[in-house]
């Protein structure tokens, strides 16, 4: 799988912030040792970013007029660029390593690390029938309210619960929610993840985006699964197994692993 990537998303940093620019540049350095291809990034358009948001929250980004300690001020082109990273690994089904994160972007609405919802906007701009695969431990609202009521799209989370951003508890339509308590074994999630990709297989997509967040991990600082190093390889088998054309996105995951997370995640592609 080749990974997109620019160094740029690097550029900013809120000190203290546990969304930081070592997360990427450690998942970087594992993959570059190992070999992987990597491609860069266009940014996004203002054309693309309006097929998921609406233009007043696309001019509040773009004066950082918004206030808030946990989704701070940047300068819109980082936003942009990771969402043109999501648009470029739907174009060669590839592995966006990238930030902001956006799954909890809405249309209107920016929170959780997130200000434009990188995924959504590449499914968008795709415009197949695609299932949403959002593996993050936080359940992905922003994605849920875009895609809610659409008929080309199919979201399905598994996420922890009760944790932020509080959504999720069931499901609603085409947005299949998978609730699992803080210490869930392994096991338990892999299980849930199987039936999870049962009703992706009946919906029959031609293709699957993945939201990836590794703070599904054992030792991650922001929550309470028990999804190991191992775990996420054989969760990427499970993907890859599914044989529909697919290409991933990275949302969160905090812990000082998460360099070999992400790399023992996506050698279950083969
Ligand atoms: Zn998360």
């Amino acid at each position: 799988m080749k990974i997109v990537y620019s160094p740029e998303c690097l550029e900013y940093n809120s000190p203290g912030h546990p969304e930081s620019p070592e997360r990427v540049k450690r998942i970087y350095d594992a993959l570059k040792a190992e070999g992987y291809e990597f491609v860069k990034p266009e940014p996004a358009t203002e054309k693309d970013i309006l097929l998921v948001h609406s233009e007043e929250h696309y001019r509040r980004v773009e004066k950082g007029d918004y206030e808030s300690i946990e989704t701070p001020p940047i300068d819109i082109k980082y936003p942009l660029l990771s969402a043109g990273a999501a648009i470029k690994a739907m174009d060669v089904a590839g592995f966006a390593l990238t930030r902001p994160p956006g799954h909890h972007a809405g249309r209107d609405t920016l929170e959780g690390f997130c200000y434009f919802n990188n995924t959504a906007i590449a499914v968008r701009k795709s415009g197949k029938r695609t299932a949403i695969l959002d593996l993050d431990t936080h359940h992905g609202n922003g994605t849920q309210s875009i895609f809610l009521g659409s008929r080309d799209v199919l979201y399905v989370s598994l996420h922890q619960a009760p944790l932020y951003p509080m959504t999720g508890l069931k499901s609603d339509g085409n947005c299949l929610n998978f609730p699992l308590f803080p210490e869930t074994p392994e096991k338990v999630y892999i299980e849930t993840l199987k039936k999870a990709m049962e009703r992706i297989v009946s919906f029959r997509p031609d293709m699957l985006a993945v939201s990836m967040g590794f703070d599904t991990y054992e030792k991650d600082p922001l929550a309470g699964q028990k999804v190991t190093e191992k775990g996420y390889r054989k969760i990427g088998e499970m993907i890859s197994a599914l044989g529909i054309p697919l290409f991933v996105v990275l949302e969160g995951g905090y812990s000082e692993d998460i360099g070999k997370l992400c790399s023992s995640f996506l050698s279950g592609f083969g």
